[in-house]
């Protein structure tokens, strides 16, 4: 087999924590992988830790050194031990039913990450050790979220990151696609627990998908955004389940039935607004700077036009740092203000579309259908293709179904 007959046959398939949990689900995914293989495809399997064992392994560092913050590294090694306890028991398991495989580490997968611990971002992948087995005809089993730095150390990618793991060896090996099987289904229109008319998308394209990233399968928008660049379709469905799961993908869907793709929400939203502030260079960048450096990330900004010199400063961030973020801009030196008056209970409804780019007269029908429900819209901000409100969340409910149905997103295509 050449380098390229063998890409072209290339599956990677990553497996999520839940999926994994017990050993009876380890042998049914291992079922599936060999009914897989035995159709010819090649097989590259990404592991996460079983269940919750992350969490239960970040417990025991807070327990071993009675809740003080343990060195980056050494939590680094922790945490990357239960992505091998999967992928040793998963390798073990079709070894057992007659299917060669092996497992490998982020080292033993040439994952080379940059020195970040904890957060650690993959600078390159050397495929070799995976090609040569995989030549052998074996099963490849990668533990996820893992990879090592230039000095040989273990890093972790931040949580969730297995998803990112597994998109990258999808384009280091330039296999065909990338396979992310999880307990849901794929990629709804809205939150079904929101609104039970809401059905699976059968493809997206990448950039609704970021914008969509909080609903259904919770993907690792850094992941999706790897796939993007990289134009490697990710193909979402659930592990025990036959029914097809969503396709994401860098296909246009200008010509799509439904212009608009699916509505997002997140919830826990506050906001900040600094009255009286002076309209000048320098205000913004006051303001939030100290936020930045404190790691607190900032989502919708508006800043009212100025009358006589002053103006008023409005953003959102999520509820855990509204304390903080007040604090931090009540003791900042740059910028003079004459008050600041806080919200919570928000979330941030959007619409999601491709097919809105260019066409006047959604968010003017967004508006008017919040209106005849009463909902009072509190901030607007826009992309090319979505519509974003800030409301309170007590009108989420309302507002989605509301939506969803003057969209037609509850009509099947
Ligand atoms: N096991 C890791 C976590 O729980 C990585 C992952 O699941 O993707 O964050
Ligand atoms: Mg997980």
């Amino acid at each position: 087999m050449g380098r390229k007959d063998i890409s072209e046959r290339i599956i990677v398939q990553k497996y999520g924590g839940s999926s994994l949990s017990n050993s009876d689900k380890i042998q049914k995914i291992a079922q599936s992988i060999i009914k897989k293989k035995n159709t010819g495809d090649l097989l590259v399997i990404v592991v996460s830790a079983m269940g919750n064992s992350t969490d239960e392994l970040v417990k025991l560092a807070n327990v071993v050194t009675g809740n003080k913050s343990s060195s980056p590294r050494e939590m680094d090694v922790l945490l990357s031990t239960g992505e091998l306890v999967s992928s040793a028991l998963m390798s073990m398991v079709l070894n057992s039913n007659n299917c060669a495989a092996v497992s490998l580490n982020g080292i033993q997968a040439g994952i080379h990450t940059d020195l970040t611990h904890g957060s650690a971002r993959i600078s390159n992948i050397k495929t070799d050790r995976i090609i040569s087995e995989i030549k052998k005809d074996k099963v490849v089993i990668i533990a996820g979220f893992q990879g090592f730095s230039e000095g040989g150390d273990i890093t972790t990618l931040g949580r969730g990151g297995s998803d990112t793991s597994a998109v990258a060896l999808a384009i280091a090996l330039r296999a065909k696609r990338c396979e992310i099987y999880t307990d849901v289904e794929g990629i709804y229109t809205t939150d079904p627990r929101l609104e039970n008319s809401a059905r699976k998308i059968k493809e997206i394209n990448f950039n609704e998908m970021l914008e969509m990233a909080s609903l259904g399968a919770k993907m690792n928008p850094r992941s999706i955004e790897l796939a993007s660049l990289n134009n490697m379709p990710i193909y979402v469905s659930s592990t025990f389940s036959e029914s097809d799961g969503t396709l994401i993908h860098g296909g246009k869907n200008m010509e799509d039935i439904n212009p608009i793709t699916g509505i997002a929400v997140e919830h826990n939203v506050s906001k900040v607004s600094v009255i009286g502030i002076e309209d000048k260079p320098g205000v913004a960048a006051g303001l939030l700077k100290p936020l930045s450096d404190q790691g607190i990330s900032v989502d919708v900004i508006v800043q009212n036009s100025s009358v006589n010199g002053n103006t008023d400063f409005t953003f959102t961030i999520s509820e855990s740092d509204l304390n903080k973020a007040t604090e931090l801009i009540k003791t900042q030196k740059t910028v003079i203000f004459n008050k600041i008056v806080t919200g919570v209970g928000l979330s941030k409804v959007s619409l999601v579309g491709t097919g809105m780019q260019n066409s006047p007269g959604y968010a003017a029908k967004m508006f008017k259908i919040l209106s005849n429900e009463n909902v009072n819209i509190d901030m607007i901000t826009t992309s090319e293709i979505r519509i974003t409100v800030i409301i309170k969340s007590s009108f989420v409910e309302v507002a989605v179904k509301n939506l969803h149905k003057a969209f037609d997103l509850d009509k099947l295509n």
